[in-house]
């Protein structure tokens, strides 16, 4: 049972030091009591009241790892809402399925195309996070077959996916110690696929056709027969179910402390979904609200490309802004005579000034000014991008050096800079480029003459 805020009061040291972060203990105890922070956070409790609070400071949505090794999908350990409160940690794992009944060649095929998948974000490279086979013939020993195949081909987590304790059984022989998620456990199977979860060390699922009720049931029995690594799947499967039902199991994990649904989620939009459009909207569905694991059916590169950046907007951190070390960057390979652009440290804006001079051909000088991860206006509005600031930037990162002309490009959105930035930098002529990032292929082709 979870302890009140001022239960754990009890066992802070109340001397209000704010090294926590929080101006009183009693804050940081309610903070504590809410799941919002962890224990960890205040350095002088006595082991005796971190032993005491150990309740207090469990996860109310535990950690579970699928996989082994560096690609291996850690999913859990949320603890708020919304992602404007903190933020959420545990990126949706996205899994493609592969059913044991498709040709060797098709399977073969999928994997390769999935493996190979990846795109560059914001100067991150992101790909699709393992595969999940299902046991669609029945057949114990086409699984196993199918599984072996997979994993030979894939060093991505896996998700086995059958019914028959016997059929999972024979595929955990196949996959050695790489720690696959055993799906699923359901009321008529659940002691064995238990004792299997046991035996490998594996993640279990726990899959209830019969509501919220039964999940816990089978979350409890799991528990108490010794797995706790457990993953929860609620059996709904359309959009308005699955947005109820994952947004009440969040509710009573968060909220409730309600320990037996304190889980990640694992969702299926293809079963919810009658085509490949509704597959994507579902799928993004689940990743805002509340998919821990989402398995998809229908890979294709748009699709990934969509989710992946659909996960990107919502697991990145909306208070603290993916940021550019500042400093002169090439765009390309560019020469004496080339462009010489200046932007601001947030990556985003970073990102799409530099992604336009590429995608336009310009190879460029690419100037980034240390505005603390504010894009252009908010950052001239908060008097963090001004002329003093770039005339400071080209100076230090000896951008006279670099280029044979004197001309710098400011954005369109700080033309007001120029006069000022004329009298810092007399040696230059400011040039004036567009506001938006997309439009300085054609200012260049019209206005660069060097
Ligand atoms: S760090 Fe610990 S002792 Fe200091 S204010 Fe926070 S809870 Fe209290």
């Amino acid at each position: 049972m979870a302890l009140t805020g001022v239960q754990i009061y009890k066992f802070l040291p109340k001397t209000n030091c704010k090294e926590c972060d929080f101006p009183t203990c009693l804050a940081f105890a309610m903070k504590l009591a809410a799941g919002g922070v962890e224990l960890a956070a205040c350095p002088y409790v006595s082991d005796e009241g971190k032993a005491a609070l150990a309740a207090a400071s469990k996860p109310p949505i535990r950690l579970v790892t699928i996989g082994a090794g560096e690609k291996k999908i850690e999913v859990g350990n949320e603890t708020v809402l919304f992602r404007h409160e903190k933020t959420f940690v545990h990126p949706t794992g996205l899994v493609v399925r592969i059913k044991d009944t498709a040709s060797a060649d098709d399977v073969a095929k999928t994997v390769a195309e999935v493996s190979g998948y990846s795109v560059d974000r914001v100067g991150m490279t992101f790909g699709l996070d393992g595969f999940a086979i299902q046991n669609d013939s029945g057949d114990a020993a086409a699984f196993a077959k199918c599984v072996e195949t997979v994993s030979s081909k894939s060093d991505l987590p896996l998700i086995l996916m059958a019914t028959d304790p016997a059929a999972m059984s024979a595929a955990l022989g196949k996959v050695g110690d790489a720690k696959p998620l055993i799906y699923a456990a359901t009321k008529d199977n659940i002691d064995q696929m238990v004792e299997l979860a046991k035996k490998c060390g594996c993640a279990l699922a726990v899959r209830s056709s019969d509501g919220l009720n039964e999940l816990a049931e089978l979350t409890e029995k799991a528990i108490a027969a010794g797995v706790e690594d457990l993953i929860i799947d609620s059996g709904v499967r359309d959009f308005a179910g699955t947005l109820t039902t994952l947004t009440q199991i969040r509710r009573l994990a968060l909220a409730k402390r309600f320990e037996p649904l304190g889980y990640p989620v694992i969702t299926f939009p293809g079963e919810g979904a009658s085509s490949l459009d509704e597959e994507a909207v579902l799928a993004a569905q689940h990743i805002a609200k509340y998919g821990s694991i989402v398995v998809i059916d229908n890979f294709t590169p748009a699709l990934a490309l969509a989710l992946i950046t659909m996960r990107l907007n919502i697991y990145t951190d909306p208070q603290k802004p993916i940021q550019m070390k500042p400093g002169l960057y090439q765009i390309g390979e560019p020469k004496a005579e080339s462009p010489l652009c200046v932007t601001t440290n947030f990556s985003l804006t970073y990102f799409s000034i530099a992604g336009e001079l590429e995608g336009a051909g310009w190879a460029s000088w690419l100037l980034v000014c240390d505005t603390e991860r504010l894009s252009v206006l908010t950052a001239w509005s908060a008097g963090k991008f001004d002329a003093e600031k770039i005339a400071k930037t080209v100076k230090g990162e000896n951008a006279a050096e670099k280029v044979s002309h004197r001309n710098v490009i400011i954005p369109g959105g700080v033309a007001v800079l120029r006069g000022e930035l004329e009298e810092e930098l007399p040696d230059w002529k400011i040039m004036v480029g567009p506001r938006e990032a997309m439009a300085v292929g054609g200012y260049l082709k019209e206005n660069w003459k060097n």
